[in-house]
């Protein structure tokens, strides 16, 4: 993938190296280390908050605001900036979400965030939360793939949940979950709401190169690298993974081909609009 031209966001909440991360360690490290193909991809944030009052995420924990120097932190602000770019030209008045770059652990608007739980988006206070190391983890113990595209992949997804807050369709998915049924519907809304998400990464990737002046592009292999990475962490694929029976009913993010498939439905269309994942419900 090319982005070291591209443009620089500034809008990174750099927390690397300030700390907060000390009750992250030991036992409850490894306890929630052992949730993760559940909670890979954003937490429900009502879990986040039990994990707050159960460790005392207490505390804010404001980092250096601007374009981190490093090559890593440097790699997510152009992404990000490149993400706000197309989605800015989609929706009006389009905000773009501040990007928090943490270690282990940090206070979020939706409690305390844990590294081992994925990156995930907290609409309370409109922040993606990232912890760099966990691409190791992703790459090494899940099987996704290690090249740029991949994890930018990750990240527009989070910047799906953004948009999804924005247009409302969180809010919407949020009162149909408590008017569901069972858990299984509610699961339902859950899947249609993390597909749109993938779908929603690959109209970012569709249309990253033409409001960067070809600074931000996809090369060739990349939309693979992705689908690797969207197979990887598919509910079916995760549950195998962990020993345990595939039970459907208990998926929230979808299965591995449906991942890829709203991937590649957003990348081909570039449209946002093709992805109602809602009505293929
Ligand atoms: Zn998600």
């Amino acid at each position: 993938m090319r982005w070291q031209g591209g443009r620089r966001g500034g809008n990174i909440d750099d927390r690397r190296g300030v700390g907060g991360g000390a009750m992250a360690g030991g036992g409850i490290g490894v306890m929630i280390l052992a949730a993760i193909g559940y909670f890979v991809f954003d937490i429900d944030p009502q879990l986040t908050t039990q994990v707050a009052s159960q460790f005392g995420g207490t505390g804010t924990s404001e980092g250096r605001r601007g374009s981190p120097t490093d090559q890593a932190g440097a790699f997510v602000d152009v992404i990000g900036a490149n993400i706000d770019d197309v989605w800015k030209s989609r929706i009006q008045g389009y905000r773009p979400p501040t990007v928090t770059l943490y270690e282990k652990g940090t206070s979020t608007g939706c409690g305390f965030g844990q590294a081992a739980m994925g990156p995930f988006y907290c609409p309370a206070d409109r922040n993606v939360y990232l912890d760099l190391s966990f691409w190791a983890q992703l790459e090494t113990e899940l099987g996704a793939s290690s090249a740029d595209f991949a994890r930018a992949y990750v990240i527009a997804h989070e910047y799906g949940h953004h948009i999804q807050t924005l247009t409302g369709v969180s809010q919407q998915v949020r009162s149909a979950q408590q008017r569901a049924s069972g858990q299984a519907e509610a699961n339902r809304y859950s899947v249609a709401l993390e597909l749109q998400a993938d779908c929603y990464a690959g109209v970012w990737a569709s249309n990253a190169a033409s409001v960067s002046n070809g600074e931000v592009a996809l090369e060739a292999g990349d939309l693979e690298a992705g689908m690797q990475t969207a197979s990887a962490i598919g509910d079916d694929t995760l549950q195998r993974r962990q020993g345990g029976q595939v039970q459907p009913e208990s998926f929230t993010h979808g299965t591995s081909a449906q991942r890829v498939e709203w991937l590649r439905r957003g990348y081909e269309s570039g449209d946002p609009a093709a992805c109602n994942t809602f009505q293929a419900m």
